[in-house]
């Protein structure tokens, strides 16, 4: 699907069995992922799970305490056959962007065309200064720049020179919440246009979910499920997993002869064997009825959001309150109304205990 005329020649990157210790620290623990040429990776995460250090040592300005690096199939890490960062073909955004500030925005561009003739730098630079859409602004300075702005730059520096491999550290966490949301659809439409195998690292599954063809979720130095957006969401490999991308309501209860039988009704297990659990119900999974249908429960807060309103609901038996999301209506629920209750079985995750 990739591969305009000028684009970059997408690299195959992977890492085997990487493990990086700081002292006391170990940031990855044996740590292996392919990503093919051409995919567009997100790296989701909790901050300190090692996103950022496996992202540097693609870029080779770190180097593994064991284990490798392979672009293209070829070891670039081990001490015999380290290749420096330059020499890589790897392009880099990092979470500040770190612009010169001393330098325009065409001038920070050409930075990354080092090894260029004098010409065909500054050429290069403006398509890719035009590409990201900042042509009227080649001359300004980073400090005369938006945030957007200046992210864009940042991006146009590092796919000028076609990276066969492009990797982002956070690029949107600096932006306002409506201009991150126009970066990201920009940045996803560039990406597909150069055809770079991609990184992204994020901790907002948000990102993840538009950006990536792939999520790579990562925990306390580990991977602990890669997969498309909709198989994470929908097959969490884990509690960690299912709470990263939807709030739950968590109700502990005990598993018996595959199934699980709560105050709320019962629900199937069938993978797990007897013994503690927790019942994870999605806000989306509670639907309300007519007072006397289904399970009696009381509004204790309803919060209107716009789109949705944010119910909070007491249940009898149940010792927390139980989370939905209703689209709104005009005659909406009030807080200390009764009202029944319906629970979506498919919206309703079992976890074994401890199970984080
Ligand atoms: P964040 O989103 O906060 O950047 P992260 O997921 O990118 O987090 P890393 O920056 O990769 O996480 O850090 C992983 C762990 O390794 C953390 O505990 C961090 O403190 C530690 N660490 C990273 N780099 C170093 C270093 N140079 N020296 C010592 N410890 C380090």
């Amino acid at each position: 699907r990739r591969g305009t005329a000028g684009a970059a020649i997408p690299m195959a990157l992977g890492f085997d069995g990487v493990t990086q210790r700081f002292g006391a620290v170990t940031a990855l623990d044996n740590v292996s992922l392919r990503v093919a040429p051409g995919e567009i990776v997100a790296l989701l995460g909790h901050s300190g799970c090692g996103k950022t250090t496996l992202l540097r040592l693609a870029a080779g300005v770190e180097r593994p305490s064991s284990g490798r690096v392979l672009l293209e199939g070829r070891d670039v890490s081990s001490p015999a056959h380290f290749v420096e960062p330059e020499a890589r073909g790897v392009g880099l955004v990092f979470q500040d962007y770190a612009l010169f500030p001393h330098l325009s925005v065409r001038e920070n561009v050409r930075f990354g065309l080092r090894g260029y003739g004098n010409a065909e730098a500054d050429a290069t630079a403006l398509r890719a200064i035009a590409r990201v859409g900042l042509a009227d602004l080649a001359e300004a300075y980073p400090h005369m720049l938006s945030g957007g702005e200046q992210q864009r730059v940042a991006l146009a520096r590092a796919v000028a020179p076609r990276p066969g491999v492009l990797l982002m550290d956070e690029p949107f966490s600096n932006l306002d919440r409506r201009l991150r949301d126009a970066v990201r659809d920009e940045t996803m439409a560039l990406l597909q246009e150069i055809g770079a195998t991609s990184i992204i690292v994020t901790h907002d599954p948000e990102d993840a979910m538009r950006v990536a063809d792939r999520i790579v979720l990562m925990q306390q130095g580990r991977i602990v499920q890669t997969g498309t957006a909709e198989e994470l969401y929908r097959r969490p490999a884990s509690l960690f997993a299912a709470r990263f991308f939807c709030d739950l309501t968590e109700i502990e209860t005990v598993v018996r002869d595959g199934e699980v039988d709560t105050p709320l009704g019962r629900f199937p297990a069938p993978a797990l064997p007897n013994g503690a659990a927790v019942l994870a119900i999605r806000p989306q999974a509670v639907r309300l009825v007519p007072k006397g249908f289904c399970l009696p429960a009381r509004v204790v807060t309803r919060r209107f959001l716009g789109e949705v309103d944010h119910i909070e609901l007491a249940v009898d038996g149940i010792d927390k309150l139980l989370m939905a999301r209703l689209p709104t209506r005009r005659d909406s629920v009030v807080e200390g109304e009764d009202v029944g209750i319906d629970i979506t079985m498919d919206e309703v995750l079992v976890f074994p205990v401890g199970d984080t």
